[in-house]
């Protein structure tokens, strides 16, 4: 594949809003003419590989395009992160420069590295067509590059152990926003709510450069709320991308927001990902607004494989079919592929091979190696089976999420879904445990609707054991006040003793 541009619409860009925070926005032409002012800036100062300070601001999403645009790999930092993960981050990815807003103070871990303050706001005097765009010269260099050219290091969520940086290539990248594009029927007329972190795939590739490469535009909440939704999507948003701690605090507000109501039903497409859906919250937003969650299903490593398609049939619980030109099979412990047609009880892992895949591991060729079975396929790591019509369902991952019991493997999220139907139950998280008789035994952790009244082990048994099979029900009951969460909203089994 020929290189060809990350962002069309930056290459003669125009007053079409592109990106807005809160009061500060800019247009194609200000984001043209900010990032290739800083894009030249990089060139000069000779960066060979970039760090960016990820605030939730323009910014952050001004300082990544000027990366992708002077071909400078990126690597966003999550400014959140402990002093022991950001000194681990900045020590294996050996950035050169930090890339901060002015009025950040950065800690002690970044110390180090020379800094570079991004201006965001220079010369929006581009939208009347007199600015220096920066379309020429240095700010065109990475489009010059090798689509297999490193584009961004992003760092796994560290849900199962220390983040791993995966080396994200231009055309991953290019090719999974096309293939969504495609999924979603994205256009340059589309307008993204945004609420997520801009440190992760989620947030900035799906959010940030989708948009971008769409010439559609962003407005970020800054921090989530369901008034912004609300608000954002009353007022010309098309599109909401959430976590489902975010679907789990709509499908609480809507019986008290009338406005969120209107708002959600109106909008063209929702969608969640980075973690399953509760199907109790897709079907509560369902019957208030009208509208089926689109779920899809991606890593940092893979970007996105599957989607449920904007043009296809929504369905609770499932996160769609392999995304266009991805390759998706399941197979079985001995690694031999499970036929399409197995069944819906036909657990396997899936793996998955495409364009959309990372290059390795940052400095883990160990760990690169492993994840990788013969062919070229990438070992997710994640449990799933299919609808008969190929629909994907997720029952979990591999390390933490599969309980074998009594000789049934039996995945943790349909448990998890069938406790959170129970009005006793706010959130939950199923865990296996050893035991002497079933191998492993179902253990259930719940933080209770009510916590002077929480429900007992008995009644949360019978109501599992009357939806699912019964040995699928829990044995042991923990109650918690909240479960441990990383800040995508992931429950951290490995806080409750698994993973
Ligand atoms: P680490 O790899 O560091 O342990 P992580 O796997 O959470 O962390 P990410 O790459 O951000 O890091 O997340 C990818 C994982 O998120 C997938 O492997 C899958 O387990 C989960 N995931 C993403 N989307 C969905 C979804 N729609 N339904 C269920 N799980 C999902
Ligand atoms: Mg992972």
């Amino acid at each position: 594949m020929d290189s060809e541009p990350l962002f069309p619409a930056l290459a003669a860009p125009g007053p079409a809003p592109a990106l807005t925070f809160g009061d500060r926005a800019l247009t194609y032409a200000g984001l043209a003419s900010a990032a290739g002012t800083l894009a030249s800036r990089l060139t000069a100062a000779g960066a060979t590989r970039v760090a960016v300070w990820a605030t939730p601001t323009l910014e952050t999403a001004v300082a990544v395009v000027a990366a992708l645009r002077a071909g400078v790999p990126a690597v966003p930092l999550n400014p959140k992160s402990g002093a022991a993960e950001l000194g681990h981050i900045v020590a294996d990815s050996e950035p050169s420069l930090v890339l901060a807003g002015a009025g950040d103070e950065l800690p002690e871990a970044l110390a180090g590295l020379g800094r570079v303050d991004v201006v965001a706001e220079v010369a929006d005097a581009g939208a009347s067509g007199s600015a220096d765009t920066g379309a020429s010269g240095p700010a065109d260099a990475g489009d010059a590059l090798a689509p297999s050219s490193p584009a961004l290091i992003v760092y796994t969520s560290g849900t199962t152990g220390p983040p791993k940086g995966a080396v994200l290539s231009r055309r991953a990248i290019s090719s999974t926003l096309d293939a969504l594009e495609d999924a979603w029927q994205w256009t340059d007329a589309d307008v993204l709510v945004h609420g997520l972190p801009l440190f992760h795939v989620h947030g900035l590739i799906l959010g940030i450069l989708g948009p971008l490469r769409r010439g559609g535009s962003v407005r970020h909440l800054g921090r989530f709320s369901t008034e912004g939704v609300a608000r954002e999507l009353a007022t010309g948003g098309t599109m909401l991308f959430g976590v489902p701690t975010m679907y789990h605090r709509i499908a609480e507000a809507l019986p008290d927001e009338p406005e969120l109501v209107k708002a959600l039903s109106g909008a063209r497409l929702l969608v969640s990902g980075s973690a399953a859906l509760p199907v109790h919250d897709h079907e509560r937003i369902a019957s208030a607004t009208g509208r089926r969650v689109v779920e899809r299903y991606g890593m940092t490593e893979t970007l996105m494989n599957t989607s449920v398609r904007a043009d296809g049939e929504p369905r609770a619980g499932t996160v769609g079919v392999p995304l266009p030109g991805v390759e998706l099979r399941l197979v079985d412990e001995a690694e031999a592929e499970i036929p399409g047609d197995a069944g819906p009880e036909a657990v396997g892992e899936i793996q998955v091979r495409g364009p959309n895949l990372f290059t390795s591991y940052l400095n883990r060729p160990d760990a690169t190696e492993a994840a990788f079975a013969p062919g070229g396929w990438f070992r997710t790591g994640d449990m799933a089976v299919r609808d008969a019509d190929g629909y994907v369902r997720i029952v979990g991952r591999k390390a933490t999420d599969l309980i074998k019991s009594g000789g049934y493997k039996i995945g943790a999220g349909e448990i998890e879904n069938a406790l959170l139907e129970h009005p006793g139950v706010r959130e939950a998280a199923v865990t296996g445990e050893p035991d002497p008789d079933l191998g492993e035994r179902v253990v259930a952790w719940i933080a209770p609707a009510d916590p002077a009244l929480p429900p007992t082990l008995d009644a949360l048994a019978a109501h599992v054991a009357a939806r699912l099979a019964p040995h699928k029900r829990p044995r042991v009951l923990h109650l918690v006040d909240a479960l441990p969460r990383n800040d995508m909203g992931k429950i951290l089994k490995r806080a409750l003793g698994k993973g």
